[in-house]
């Protein structure tokens, strides 16, 4: 069958990239995301053991493919993980124009009597069925509408991409195939996000969603043929690797390429800005006894002290 791939702009490498797909034949899109340096320079911020990590690196990454699938160039992406008793007890990545940033709050203590490679129940909490451990929250912030729409998904499944397919296809009615994967070295990560949008409906609006379409059984199980090793070989270009899951398509077509990078909206400026607009009196609660008034960026691990008497 003929074939053929298009491609819009260049990344310099196969990493902090995200590459958009589609197979219009079959009323699909996609997303490809491999990350590298920009996870060095998240973790470096933190000196994370090796399980949580990993478990941020996958973060990012799915934070990555559901980011990157915003219309709105300046709308935020938020993926928060909140549990009652897991040790893991908050993770937070955000996206915005092409920037990811996250973090992790955990049980050190905990963490350390578990096995090496630990599974999500261990780090987010089994919960007490039917009750589960936590919960993913999935915020989408558009900048031009101002529309704010957050969907909540049960942590549950072996892995953070099961509960990125149960959020899509329970709270969104979209038929997803999400992966994820990490390198042994922690250094690399990947990632592959896979919807069918027939009639190229926008999810939300739709009242009836058949996940079992044949035409997208067919693009289900092309993909699921991807592998981890696949995912994070940073020689692997995106388009060899859409190239192998759908060469029998008539049609695979690449309709973007994001560069991503790591970045922060916190400034000293900014939070002088944001302190400034208290009043005296709750100023003064706020701050120690020598008059300081110190705010924290969790995703940076830095701390900026603001002196009352400089406001
Ligand atoms: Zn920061």
């Amino acid at each position: 069958m003929a074939s053929k791939t298009s491609r819009q702009g260049t990344a310099l490498d196969n990493l902090d990239v995200a590459v958009g797909f589609t197979l219009p034949r079959r009323s699909v899109r996609g997303r490809l995301v491999r990350l590298g340096p920009l996870l060095d320079e998240v973790l470096a911020a933190h000196a994370y053991p090796a399980p949580i990590a990993r478990t941020l690196s996958e973060a990012l990454t799915l934070t990555a493919l559901l980011g990157t699938m915003l219309k709105d160039a300046g709308g935020q992406l938020t993926l928060q993980a909140q549990t009652e008793r897991g040790i893991i007890d908050l993770m937070v990545c955000d996206y915005r124009g092409g920037e990811l940033r996250g973090y992790v709050r955990f049980d050190g203590d905990r963490l350390a009597d578990l096995p090496s490679l630990p599974s999500l129940q261990d780090l987010f909490g089994k919960g007490k069925p039917p009750q589960p451990g936590g919960f993913f929250a999935i915020t989408f912030d558009q900048a031009l509408s101002g529309e704010r729409y957050q969907g909540i998904v049960p942590i549950e499944g072996d892995s953070l991409a099961d509960a990125a397919q149960s959020f899509f296809g329970q709270s969104e009615q979209i038929p997803s195939l999400v992966r994820l994967a990490v390198n042994d070295t922690g250094h690399i990560a990947g990632g592959i996000l896979v919807q069918h949008l027939p009639e190229g409906e926008e999810g939300r609006d739709r009242i009836h969603t058949r996940l079992d379409h044949p035409e997208w059984e067919h693009v289900r199980i092309l993909a699921e043929t991807i592998r981890a090793a696949e995912m994070v070989d940073r020689d692997l270009p995106a388009e060899t690797l859409l190239w192998r899951l759908f060469h029998e398509e008539e049609e695979v077509r690449v309709v973007s390429t994001i560069e991503l990078r790591r970045g922060c909206r916190c400034d000293p400026e900014h939070v002088r800005s944001v302190i400034a607009r208290f009043d005296a009196a709750e100023r003064e609660t706020m701050a120690t006894d020598d008059g300081t008034i110190t705010v924290d960026c969790e995703f940076c691990s830095r701390s900026f002290p603001i002196r009352l008497s400089d406001l």
